[in-house]
């Protein structure tokens, strides 16, 4: 098991029930009896669940020897929501809302193509996007834009940046730093020995970016594309071997320093499994009620899903809402020893 992703499959089988084109970009999944990999909103006929399996992106699909579906041509989406979020940067960066050409331009797409996706991808037009910028920024109490601002992070793209004023309630990371996949930023990593399996403990000198059973250095250059990837250090093995007995004595330390970046929600989620006390479960609507977004059951599983950092921001502690195990990225025999380790 190399990229069974960090994407709930419940979440991820409704997501392709519903045909939720919303999610496409965020993972694609694979048919073992075609094997073609589609992004939720295709139209095909589904397949039986027992069938499918999903990854992160289509690079995970064909590394586990899938082919793209020519219907719903899933890497144009990853293409597309990759030029959707330099815009959102391109924008906010800018002093002056700059002109859909030079936008388009900037990201290699023609402006009337752009302009399409864009508002596709997030709901609303790259100027409306601009013009909401500027109200926010002047301090407007909640304009009907600041809250149309507000789907493009419930969509899945990065916040605006008045969300990263916070600093001391921030987790980690410069969001520029992650949305250039990491660039101008050194991750260190190791694979330790745990009861549980291989676990692998990356880290920027800001703290934990990537917990995760089964994996290595490739999978991790595969998230971060651009930061230089590192093997090894002292710092990192003192770090690593605090995060060996979080998975020994799970709930123990609380202090693991993290350097996590989502979207405001998914952040806001994250910290709500943080507060989960060890050995408790939540459902995912209990989740979403806890940051008080009750009606953001379906968005909590993804935030889930969207974690990077196993066992520290215990994930394992989301049951069903009838109070079956649910699933678990690194599978649910690994989350059942967690849950029962921290009960005891
Ligand atoms: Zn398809």
């Amino acid at each position: 098991m190399t990229q069974q992703t960090t994407i709930d499959p419940d979440t991820a089988w409704a997501a392709f029930v519903a045909r939720n084109r919303s999610l496409d970009g965020h993972f694609v999944g694979a048919v073992k009896t075609t094997g073609i990999y589609c992004k939720p909103s295709c139209p095909a006929r589904r397949p039986l669940r027992e069938n499918m399996s999903f990854y992160s992106d289509g690079a995970a699909a064909r590394a586990a020897g899938y082919r793209a579906c020519l219907r719903c041509k899933p890497d144009e989406v990853g293409r597309d929501r990759i030029a959707v979020a330099k815009a959102i940067a391109l924008i906010e960066q800018a002093e002056d809302a700059p002109s859909l050409d030079a936008v388009a331009s900037a990201v290699g797409y023609a402006p009337h193509h752009f302009h399409r996706l864009f508002k596709r991808a997030t709901g609303i037009t790259p100027a409306a996007y601009a013009r909401s910028l500027k109200s926010t920024r002047a301090g407007d109490a909640l304009t009907r834009e600041d809250r149309v601002a507000d789907a493009i992070y419930d969509a899945g793209y990065s916040a605006p940046s008045r969300f990263y004023d916070h600093a001391g309630k921030r987790l980690g990371m410069t969001p520029s730093a992650w949305q250039r996949g990491g660039a101008g930023v050194t991750i260190r990593w190791t694979v330790a020995d745990t009861s549980l399996g291989k676990l692998l403990v990356a880290a920027t000198k800001k703290g934990l970016c990537r917990v995760s059973f089964d994996e290595g250095p490739l999978e991790l250059a595969e998230r971060f594309p651009a930061a230089e990837i590192v093997e090894g250090g002292a710092a990192l093995a003192q770090l690593a071997a605090r995060v060996v007995a979080e998975v020994e004595t799970p709930g123990r330390d609380r202090d693991l320093p993290l350097d996590v970046q989502g979207t405001a929600f998914q952040e806001a989620i994250w910290q709500a499994l943080r507060r989960i006390p060890p050995g408790e479960t939540r459902s995912y609507g209990e989740l979403a009620a806890a940051i008080g977004k009750p009606g953001a059951v379906r968005a909590a599983g993804t935030a889930c899903g969207a974690n990077n950092v196993a066992v520290v921001i215990p994930c394992h502690r989301v049951q069903r809402a009838d109070g079956s195990i649910g699933g678990y990225a690194y599978g649910v025999e690994r989350k059942r020893a967690l849950l029962k380790r921290e009960g005891e």
